[in-house]
């Protein structure tokens, strides 16, 4: 990569408004719009230069390349389904077309973009989606507040557009709290994608099936602290890349749940060591030149949203135009 020039994507429509859903879910759904204002603040009108906004939803046709008809279309049928997959017991009494209007609608345009984010880290080198990270949605089945695979859907749509070829390597590295076990079963016959998982083992999924086709599978323990992580991470993960340094791009799941606070994550990584991950993650990248897509992934405190704020601001001082 001769020249790194990071880009945004972000709507004010990511946000997901549902009547209290915030009581029923440790969610908060106003993260992605918390994390823009106070970058905002931060950057002025200069971040509108560095930000594109999705001006769609995602497609049927282009959720069809990753999911089933007959998942799809229990997606727009049944409540009952979607409280389920949303981990919401209560919303199996709400109609299904409000909860499409007020939580699906908005996963479908993040969907759409972290497509806009793999284009945009294939031109410039480095980009985050203010959103996404779904990684325990699979081809037929929605799950852990997961529906739509964004990840998934992106790969198969750089592949479509030509923009990558079916066997140029893919890597996913999720660093969120969960196993992603979604992104696993989706590309377990695809030879193409390698995958780096570190996550916590002792939560949700524990998915042993889906744990067989991570290539660095680094399952850690309950209340895992910041010097074991980072040493891990660092270990780790250069071993990988080096194994893949010809990767036409990485995805990379930067959820902040890991966080000591975290009510979902039951690990004990400090303010500073989310930091100090990401930043090693985008640099290791950097240095071997594989252009990299972040989506945000989990992270369920009052303050996640502050978290993804640090880590972009050290993407932007650092690489983005003055
Ligand atoms: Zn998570």
């Amino acid at each position: 990569m001769s020249r790194i020039k990071p880009t945004l994507i972000f709507s004010h429509k990511y946000n997901i408004h549902f009547f209290g859903i915030e009581k029923l879910h440790p969610f908060d759904g106003c993260k992605y719009g918390r994390a823009w204002k106070e970058l905002k603040n931060i950057f002025g009108e200069n971040l509108d230069n560095w930000t594109k906004c999705p001006e769609r939803e995602v497609s049927s046709n282009e959720l069809s390349t990753v999911h089933t008809k007959i998942y799809l279309s229990e997606l727009i049928t049944n409540s009952q389904y979607l409280s389920k997959a949303l981990e919401i017991p209560p919303l199996a009494l709400v109609p299904y077309k409000l909860i499409d209007r007020t939580v699906l609608s908005p996963m479908r345009l993040a969907t759409r973009g972290t497509i806009m984010a793999a284009e945009a880290a294939l031109e410039d080198g480095i980009s985050v989606n203010l959103s996404g990270g779904y990684h325990h949605a699979s081809r037929k089945k929605g799950e852990g507040f997961c529906i739509y695979s964004d990840i998934g859907v992106a790969v198969y749509e750089l592949r479509q557009s030509g923009k990558i070829k079916s066997d140029d390597k893919v890597l996913m590295i999720d660093l969120d709290a969960h196993q992603g076990n979604g992104i696993a079963r989706i590309f377990d016959e695809d030879k193409s994608v390698f995958i780096f998982d570190m996550y916590n083992k002792d939560i949700y999924p524990k998915d042993l099936w889906a744990r067989k086709r991570i290539n660095t599978d680094i399952p850690l323990n309950y209340g895992t602290k910041d010097s074991v992580y980072i040493d891990n991470l660092k270990r780790e993960l250069p071993l990988f890349l080096k194994n893949q340094r010809d990767a036409k791009i990485a995805f990379y799941n930067a959820g902040t749940d890991i966080y000591e606070k975290d009510p979902l994550g039951k690990l004990s990584i400090s303010k500073q060591g989310v930091l100090e991950r990401d930043k090693f993650v985008l640099n290791s990248l950097i240095d071997f030149g594989i252009p990299c897509a972040m989506v945000l992934g989990g992270g369920y405190t009052k303050e996640s949203y502050e978290l993804v704020v640090d880590s972009i601001c050290y993407i932007l001082k650092t690489w983005a135009d003055k």
